[in-house]
């Protein structure tokens, strides 16, 4: 069967990654930083494959080239999902863009190295709804424009990291795809959910009393997953990029999702008027790094992903599987 090599293995949709090449049949190759959790990490997956045999792990770090040459030996295929994503943005800008972008072009030397063809590049919607326009619907025509000044350390990594893999992919004749995740929500596989379950962890534990009128365009976990795959078998998808969300959504909006599964949960459903955000992001920085997008609407273009077979749930679904399962892992 073939190989695949899924980098950054223990995150959140590096996880669901693996299954779903397990389900499909793939041998899987994970990389981890740390290799001493590969066997927690195992158990963990055991629980949602009947193929955990086909799956073996090995060490990588994005600033170690070598050990990437070494991962992808013998794989016929990359899905390199791994780069620092921040819950709180460093003072220290280059403590997430220097990891991201020597990351992936270390990532795409090895596969240069190794004779794979395809890379997928697990990218953002962060590379894409930050340039001219502050609202409206974005395409994979659209990039964040790097010479603004309120871009997070995050959503230029994330710029910086794809724009290089484009480069990089130019120039040595490489099959490379990119994703653009919007939001990614649904079910957490473990209890060290990663990052972006923090802000349904948050709402769950009633941490802000009132919202601020923040939105996002929302794509299920699983669909996130299936879109690797798809990119990887379908070989018209090289040299494209698919924006991978499925549905726009206030905070407030998400809040009230999950009040209504769970009425005993003290979430709040009250919007902060925007002024009052901008004061609280003075002071609170998991808020300040959203304060250029405070009442705008960056809805996303899924059409190129829908057109080659992709069908994603509904973001509802994401946020109440996503909900369901912080309570499922005692988290909340
Ligand atoms: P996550 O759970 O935090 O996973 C990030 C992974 O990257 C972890 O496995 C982490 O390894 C690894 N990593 C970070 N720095 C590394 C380094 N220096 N060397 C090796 N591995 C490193 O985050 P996620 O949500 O699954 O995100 C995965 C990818 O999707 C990222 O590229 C992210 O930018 C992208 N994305 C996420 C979202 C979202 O809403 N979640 C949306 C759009 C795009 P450790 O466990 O060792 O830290």
């Amino acid at each position: 069967m073939p190989k695949v090599l899924i980098s950054g293995a223990s995150g959140f949709i590096a996880g669901h990654c693996i299954l779903e090449m397990l389900s499909h049949g793939y041998e899987v190759r994970g990389t981890l930083r740390d290799s001493a959790r590969g066997e927690a990490i195992k158990a963990i997956l055991a629980d949602y494959t009947d193929r955990i045999d086909a799956l073996e792990f090995v060490s990588a770090d994005l600033m170690n080239e070598a050990s990437w040459v070494e991962a992808a030996r013998g794989c016929d295929s990359i899905l390199h999902v791994a780069s620092p994503v921040p819950v709180v943005q460093p003072e220290d800008e280059d403590d997430v863009i220097v990891p991201a972008k020597t990351g992936t072009i270390n990532v795409l030397k090895a596969a240069t190295a190794s004779g794979i063809k395809r890379v997928v590049l697990t990218s953002s919607v962060a590379a894409v709804t930050s340039g001219s326009r502050d609202s409206g619907t974005f395409t994979d025509q659209d990039w964040t424009d790097l010479s603004r000044n309120d871009l997070s350390p995050y959503v230029k990594s994330k710029t910086v990291a794809e724009r290089a893999a484009w480069e990089y992919a130019k120039q040595h004749d490489l099959e490379l795809v990119a994703i653009n995740p919007a939001l990614v929500l649904g079910p957490a596989l473990e209890a060290d959910y990663g990052s972006s379950l923090e802000a349904l962890y948050l709402l769950m534990r009633g941490s802000y009393p009132i919202l601020p009128k923040l939105g996002f365009e929302i794509v299920d976990v699983r669909d996130v997953a299936i879109l690797h795959r798809l990119v990887l078998e379908t070989p018209e998808a090289a040299g494209n990029r698919y924006m991978c969300a499925n549905g726009f959504r206030w905070f407030v909006d998400i809040a009230k999702t999950i009040k209504t599964e769970h009425p005993r949960l003290k979430i709040p459903t009250q919007e902060m008027p925007n002024l009052v955000a901008k004061i609280a992001g003075v002071f609170l920085k998991e808020i300040k790094q959203f304060l250029p997008d405070l009442g705008r609407v960056k809805a996303i273009d899924n059409s190129p992903a829908l057109a080659i077979g992709w069908q994603p749930r509904d973001a509802d679904i994401a946020i109440r599987d996503g909900a369901q399962s912080l309570i499922d892992l005692k988290v909340v």
